[in-house]
């Protein structure tokens, strides 16, 4: 063997493949060993599963997996947190005296948070433009990003003789003995220089100029506590391509046109008010959509052998400590005292010495109360206990958005208890049943996630090994552990009690919104004593599957909303037809059109306003209503109706009376009950 003076690493590759490379050499010369396609391609590397600069070199023996465009989580990820760095930079230059503070990937781009000079104020969003323009001049002069490691005295001297008082203070905070890396932008005196953890690109130039836009600016306190002083922070969207953002872009317009607040107003469907904070007041027309997919899922759970229940509001507190409610959970639930308020004028209305109930945040505890009720067999199991649960969990009022996210909910929920033979059969069957019934309500595209056990939980590692893996088996076994189902598995998600599937929803417009849910637990059980004779005349452990389709009523309208934009499918839709007149003559006839209608089952409203009927035609439209039937002096006397579909291009088509309630009666019909 030949005699070398330089250390080599083994680097091991993602095709199994290993490369020796000596000590010195970086993800990149990989890259470039492998190929000119691939160095130029390579972002950024990721070094024994965590992703780090391109240009670090190896410390050791390691696996090594390039991470390029295609990795489009991580990419997104390091181009943003780039673009955030740029951002700083650019400011910097434009607005000397700036004090930088955070600026983290977001979601969608960046923000970064700046304590503008006192001459200046908080930044507008007349200055973007600029800003982008100075953004877009870094990239160009493709200045290398590099990291650096400093002692955390060079970092404060830095700072405090650049006028950094923030990043001054944050530094010294850091632990004592961690790594500090500092992140320069260029050479000389062109250096751009941030405390950073990294990772980043190996240079600005790596970067699309047309990929990011800047969109707004805001107040934040420095480190979100507001007896700080107040930050202007300013946010963008970036991507890989201009393709990608202007998708987005489109995207966002199309999604606040489609904004259920908005639609809910126009339609009648639903108010808010600060009087009943997360809690909705449905309107009539926004009830009928409850009502009839209420109908639709008690109909599709009956079908499929669910028993339907209904448990109390309120539960004593020790209840839900016996269920590990109020340890892990009880900042999310409204506790209410059992005592009679005073009336007298000088006591307090409440003791405070009452002890405590609290407004039910889930069903679960309540459902095995009932299963624990009499002896259960083996042969009771699977028992499937459903509920229209209305819950109330107590978020803060910033927390809150429309409908979707509410204090007040009522979920499609259901708790089944199995035996552990029966376990994957039984979840092979949800699976089953809510791949139906998203497709009956619109959703042709949805993905399978398997959510694992987090750092905190109950229950030995061999109990979640089995619920993980039996969750896994389920998903292989209904055929649905593919691509096309986005089947991924996410360490660390899961439930303290579980691991669960969730099912996430992909709506008209590409955004995903996790609905579903199955979980395995074997820990509530435990602890509600809940147990089964088997065949052997033992007692047994059922496993508990916690379980949703549409998760709560109030968060699945307000998707089915945003996803039709307000165009229902004629069986949800509120008013399902208008009869509308041209003149009025035909008065008395449209009232026996919406007669015969109604008595069909059509929701249907007679239009008799002395309006021109374009009029009537688009405001009618515009509050979504499927079936507009005109009807004149001819079509009284002919005993037709000329039916316009909400938003088809076709021209009214004219029919008999009668063909037009056997078309009209047909169409309403749910999904479920229509033959074939
Ligand atoms: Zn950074
Ligand atoms: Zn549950």
């Amino acid at each position: 063997m030949p005699r070398t003076m330089t250390k080599m690493f083994k680097i091991a590759l993602p095709d199994g493949s290993v490369k020796e490379m000596p000590e010195g050499s970086t993800p990149a010369d990989v890259a470039a060993a492998i190929g000119p396609g691939l160095a130029k391609a390579a972002l950024a590397a990721k070094i024994d599963g965590e992703v780090r600069d391109i240009m670090r070199p190896f410390e050791g023996d390691s696996s090594l997996a390039l991470i390029t465009s295609r990795d489009e989580k991580d990419a997104l990820e390091l181009v943003r947190h780039d673009f955030a760095h740029i951002l700083a930079e650019a400011v910097q230059n434009l607005f000397p005296g700036t004090q930088i503070t955070f600026g983290p990937a977001t979601d969608d781009g960046f923000y970064y948070d700046f304590a503008p000079t006192a001459e200046h104020g908080p930044f507008t969003e007349e200055e973007l433009p600029a800003i982008e323009e100075e953004m877009r001049r870094i990239i160009a002069a493709d200045k290398p990003l590099v990291r650096e490691v400093w002692t955390r005295a060079q970092v404060r001297d830095f700072f405090d003789k650049s006028g950094e008082a923030f990043k001054a203070e944050w530094v010294m905070e850091l632990p004592e003995g961690e790594t500090i890396t500092m992140y320069r932008t260029g050479d000389g005196k062109d250096a751009w220089i941030d405390l950073c953890r990294g990772p980043h690109l190996a240079s600005t130039g790596k970067l699309d100029p047309n990929a990011f836009k800047l969109t707004r600016v805001s107040g934040a306190y420095w480190r979100g506590d507001p007896k700080n002083p107040m930050l202007s922070r300013i946010y963008g969207t970036a991507w890989l391509n201009k393709k990608q953002l202007d998708a987005y872009l489109v995207r966002l317009e199309e999604a606040a046109k489609r904004d259920h607040r908005k639609i809910g107003q126009e339609m009648d469907l639903f108010h808010l008010q600060a009087e009943a904070h997360g809690s909705v007041f449905w309107h009539p027309n926004g009830y009928i959509i409850w009502r009839e997919l209420e109908a639709y899922m008690r109909r599709r759970l009956d079908a499929a052998g669910y028993l339907e229940v209904k448990t109390p509001q309120l539960m004593d507190a020790r209840q839900w400590e016996k269920s590990g409610h109020w340890g892990k959970y009880r900042e999310n639930m409204f506790v209410v005292p059992d005592e009679i308020p005073s009336t007298e004028e000088e006591a307090p209305i409440l003791s405070g010495d009452a002890d405590l109930m609290a407004l039910k945040p889930m069903n679960c505890p309540a459902h095995v109360l009932i299963f624990n009720q009499g002896i259960k067999s083996y042969r009771d199991l699977p028992l499937r206990l459903a509920e229209f649960g209305c819950c109330h969990r107590n978020e803060p009022h910033g927390a809150l958005h429309g409908i979707l996210r509410v204090r007040q909910f009522t979920q499609d929920d259901a708790h089944i208890f199995v035996t552990g033979e029966q376990l994957v059969d039984e979840v092979v069957e949800f699976c089953n049943l809510l791949d139906s019934v998203y497709r009956q309500l619109g959703f042709e595209n949805y993905a399978i996630k398997l959510a694992l056990r987090p750092d905190q939980r109950y229950g030995s590692d061999a109990e979640w090994d089995h619920a993980e893996q039996v969750l896994r088996e389920a998903v292989a076994k209904a055929g649905r552990n593919t691509p096309e189902f986005g089947w991924e598995e996410l360490p660390g998600e899961g439930a303290f009690y579980a691991p669960k599937l969730e099912f996430h929803l992909t709506d008209a417009i590409g955004r995903t919104w996790q609905v579903g849910t199955i979980q395995a637990d074997t820990v509530l059980p435990e602890r509600l004593d809940a147990n089964y004779i088997g065949e052997d005349g033992q007692k047994h452990r059922p496993v508990m599957l916690h379980r949703a389709i549409i998760g709560t009523f109030e968060r699945f309208i307000g998707i089915l909303i945003e996803h039709y934009a307000g165009k229902f499918p004629l069986w949800l839709a509120p008013v399902q037809a208008v009869v509308a007149t041209i003149v009025s003559d035909a008065d008395a006839y449209a009232g026996e059109v919406a007669a015969k209608l109604a008595v069909a089952g059509v929701r249907v409203e007679t239009d008799l306003r002395n309006e021109k009927i374009n009029y009537k035609v688009r405001e009618h439209s515009l509050a979504k209503v499927p079936l507009l039937l005109v009807v004149g002096k001819r079509e009284a006397e002919e005993g037709t109706v000329a039916i316009r579909r909400l938003g088809s291009d076709e021209h009214q088509k004219v029919m008999s009376l009668d063909e037009a309630v056997a078309m009209i009666s047909a169409e309403i019909v749910p999904p479920d009950l229509r033959e074939g």
